[in-house]
């Protein structure tokens, strides 16, 4: 037992030295790759001085709108901008109930409460990490007004339940698209579409370590509805159609031409950096398929997996332990997120800390998220999974 792990030890201490520092997303040797034409579109925004809503804004909006094959995107400041200007643009009165899943970033469920709407928090399916379909028939009543599912690590949520029940009850769909963006869905009509057309609205983000990232703050609403889209666009722009006359109370939310002209260079290579993600996710599938107590992330048959996150499920070994021996490698993990919604002290004035989500809680306590990005190595990737086996081989 000794010997044999000084052995392995020594195996990896030798392999290391040659390596690339691992990182849980490598934008630096991302950038390296695309560095003329990220760096040429950056000069011509500053040699136009065109900072604020520059031709690039709108040739990225365009090319969006062609990928995502929706009728109209609108870019913002951020992806929590994107929500909140989605929900501001339904008419949402105070007191209204919004359904959004505990187990989730806290930008989608902060904006529900900064509007001063409801939010009232759902159990997720434990396989897919996304909002239960059977949770949230549960939880409509006569003031519910819109449900945001969220496309949790790349995964779609159920949209074909979700859209059945909105339609039932006639609610908004608002999906928060923040880390599926590329990702296919397969509607129960036979129609393929892109997550984010799918609701009323989608929102998106382009925080720099999302699947399209920018080199800054960037977000995006689309949606199919030309009345939403006029109001979207009225809000994110001081309520305004026409300048200096306000029509709605709105706010100032753009996407920089700087981050627009990097968009539209990365935009081109997203189709490839889903692609590469799912290589890796599939070669740490089937490294960790066989270690018995680890659930490795499901893959539903009506959609295409991004992997924004690749999110193992540790049923019964320490999650601290396994965390620690990845630090003593200089692997680092992310436990995304640590406390769910329903527990954070923002919402405590809605009594929220005492709803019942068992398996959100139970996901809280048992997933890690391993490194995942475009540009990992194989050698890297070994290293990560040899060092990871190690643990469940000394642990089990
Ligand atoms: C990143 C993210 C957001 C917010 O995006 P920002 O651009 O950081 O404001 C919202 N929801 C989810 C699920 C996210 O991952």
């Amino acid at each position: 037992m000794k010997g044999g792990q000084l052995i392995a030890f020594f195996m990896i201490k030798k392999r290391e030295d040659s390596m690339k520092k691992i990182q849980m997303v490598d934008l630096v040797s991302q950038y390296e790759k695309i560095k003329p034409s990220i760096d040429m579109a950056i000069q011509d925004v500053i040699q136009h001085a065109h900072f604020i809503n520059g031709p690039a804004v709108g040739r990225f909006q365009a090319d969006l709108q062609t990928y995502l094959g929706v009728k109209h995107v609108i870019p913002c400041a951020n992806g929590t901008d994107a929500l909140q200007i989605a929900m501001m643009a339904l008419g949402l009165k105070p007191g209204d109930e919004i359904i959004t899943p505990s187990f989730t970033y806290i930008a989608t469920t902060e904006v529900i409460a900064l509007l001063g709407l409801t939010p009232v928090f759902v159990e997720v399916d434990p396989r897919t990490f996304c909002i239960d379909p059977t949770a949230i028939e549960a939880a409509i009543t006569t003031k519910t007004k819109a449900i945001v599912p969220v496309h949790l690590y790349g995964q779609a949520a159920n949209m074909n339940a979700v859209m059945e029940i909105a339609e039932k009850h006639q609610l908004f769909v608002i999906e928060d698209n923040a880390q599926a963006i590329g990702s296919d869905y397969h509607l129960s009509n036979g129609k393929k579409v892109k997550t984010g057309t799918i609701g009323d609205i989608g929102c998106t983000s382009f925080f720099p370590s999302k699947n399209l990232g920018c080199y800054g703050d960037g977000g995006a609403i689309c949606t199919n509805n030309d009345d939403l889209a006029r109001k979207i666009k009225m809000i994110a722009n001081h309520g305004q159609q026409q300048k200096y006359v306000h029509e709605v109370v709105g706010c100032n939310s753009r996407l920089d031409t700087i981050q627009a002209a990097v968009l539209e260079v990365k935009l081109r290579q997203l189709d490839n950096y889903v692609d590469a993600r799912r290589e890796v996710a599939a070669r740490y599938d089937e490294a960790f398929a066989g270690i018995s107590g680890v659930q490795i992330p499901f893959r539903a048959d009506d959609s295409k997996h991004v992997f924004h996150q690749y999110t193992l499920v540790l049923e019964n070994a320490n999650r601290n332990a396994l965390q620690e021996h990845l630090t003593e490698n200089d692997i680092p993990s992310m436990i995304y997120y640590p406390i769910p919604a329903h527990k954070q002290k923002m919402f405590a004035a809605f009594g929220s800390h005492t709803t019942d989500l068992p398996i959100t809680d139970w996901l809280t306590e048992r997933v890690i998220s391993l490194p995942i990005h475009t540009e990992m190595d194989e050698e890297q990737q070994e290293f990560i999974i040899d060092t990871v086996k190690m643990f469940f081989a000394n642990n089990n």
